[in-house]
């Protein structure tokens, strides 16, 4: 019986929340969102990091959807 691997890639992480965009980048919904203050306006809220799909970390765990078959 064969076993499909699923790529270690943000992309295929149930974390992962893609964009609607084109740049293949989204949110890491692994941890709650940071605060951060503007460097501008001192305002402040909260974001959650940033990743490129193709990225991975250590906390990776799959969503069940593989997105993509390269391991990048
Ligand atoms: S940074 Fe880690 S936890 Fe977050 S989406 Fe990527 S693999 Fe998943």
């Amino acid at each position: 019986m064969a076993c499909e691997r699923i790529p270690v890639l943000c992309e295929n992480c149930r974390y992962f929340k893609p964009y609607d965009n084109e740049d293949r980048t989204g949110e890491c919904r692994r941890n709650a969102p940071q605060p951060v203050t503007a460097s501008d306006t001192e305002e402040k809220y909260a974001v959650w990091p940033e990743v490129h799909e193709s990225l991975w970390c250590g906390e990776f765990e799959a969503s069940g959807k593989v997105r993509s078959s390269a391991n990048t």
